[in-house]
């Protein structure tokens, strides 16, 4: 079916009859605006993403169930950043008239997986055309009791850093997309999120994080973020970067530095937090076996910036890195 036999309304219809239904949704889609029951004793969070094609997706890379599962995963990991539970979610979408019913019937499904995997409900959007490529804006809505929210302005002097999962593997996959190469770990990671809402409200519920951020934009990036807010440097050691499997292979294989995706490439989405010494040992026992593992991989100093130490222990410096690709020769 076209787009223009369906029309805005019909549309809207088909979106809304696969949207599930929640307590606390007093009124759903089909209002002038959507009507939700707060939790008693928290704080409603709000975020909003935009993905643009062309500058934030390429659909010659990416099927659109996946596009749909990503939409709704980069506004879901902004929530858990902040240590709080998704609830509520809202899809504004500009589509050019040449896009097929089909591809948003899949795209909306992938979003509703998405959303149905971390509980987390549509309650309504806004619909019009495009003369461009498709925009996608996503605004999700998450809850925590005030004291429970993690902000990037805690950190303080001797808090350790940790990450979660592992660094760099969005950056390769998109690479090797790039390179005409869509297989392997790196390329699933990239196009399709896994946000860390789980993860986070374990840490959360526990006080246990001072500072938190998400991994969008790199891990020097979004680390900085935290210390800019906090007024605080960092020391970090490279050695301890968590790299997975996937990653180190490839980096045998080339002659680039190993170091340079997991410190600037983004969209990795996992956690970077800080805490308290005292709180280390729980911290990993909380992340045992059976889950993603969270390492170590700096502490916060007084002063500004962030120093990176070799595995040698000499001082390193990614700006004086060059940028050639990654897989070289392969
Ligand atoms: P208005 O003209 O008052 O802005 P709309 O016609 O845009 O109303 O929207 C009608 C209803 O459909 C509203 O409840 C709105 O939230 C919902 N809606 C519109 N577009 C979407 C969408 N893409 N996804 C989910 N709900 C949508
Ligand atoms: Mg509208």
């Amino acid at each position: 079916m076209k787009l223009s036999e369906l029309g805005e309304f019909g549309l809207i219809e088909r979106i809304a009859a696969k949207a599930g239904r929640e307590d606390g949704l007093r009124i759903g889609i089909g209002d002038d605006a959507a009507a939700t029951e707060p939790t008693p004793g928290c704080l409603t969070l709000t975020t909003s993403d935009m993905l643009v094609e062309g500058v934030h997706f390429d659909l010659s890379f990416c099927a659109p169930q996946t596009l749909g599962r990503k939409s709704l995963a980069v506004n879901l990991s902004d929530i858990a950043a902040m240590g709080a539970k998704p609830r509520w979610f809202l899809l504004s979408l500009a589509i050019p008239p040449s896009l097929s019913v089909e591809f948003l019937d899949r795209f909306t499904a992938g979003a509703l997986e998405m959303a149905a995997e971390f509980g987390v409900t549509l309650i309504g959007g806004d619909t019009c055309s495009s003369k461009g490529g498709l925009v996608i804006s996503i605004t999700a809505m998450g809850e925590q009791k005030p004291e429970r929210i993690a902000a990037r302005s805690g950190a303080k002097e001797g808090d350790l850093i940790f990450v979660t999962g592992a660094l760099g593997d969005s950056a390769l996959g998109l690479e090797l997309l790039r390179m005409g190469k869509p297989d392997g770990e790196g390329v699933k990671r990239h196009l399709d999120p896994t946000p860390r809402v789980k993860e986070a409200l374990i840490l959360s519920e526990r006080g246990i994080p001072t500072a938190m951020i998400d991994v969008s934009d790199g891990l020097l990036a979004d680390l900085g973020h935290i210390l800019e807010m906090s007024g605080k440097g960092a020391l970090l050691r490279l050695e301890a970067l968590p790299l997975s499997p996937f990653f180190r292979e490839m980096a045998v294989k080339s002659h680039d530095d190993p170091y340079r995706l997991p410190l600037s490439g983004g969209e990795d989405y996992e956690l970077i937090f800080t805490a308290p010494p005292a709180r280390e040992e729980e911290i990993l026992s909380l992340f045992g076996k059976g889950s993603i593992p969270v390492s170590r991989i700096g502490v916060i100093t007084p002063g500004k910036g962030i120093t990176l130490l070799s595995p040698d222990g000499s001082p390193y410096h990614p700006g004086k890195q060059g940028y050639n690709h990654f897989i070289a020769g392969n």
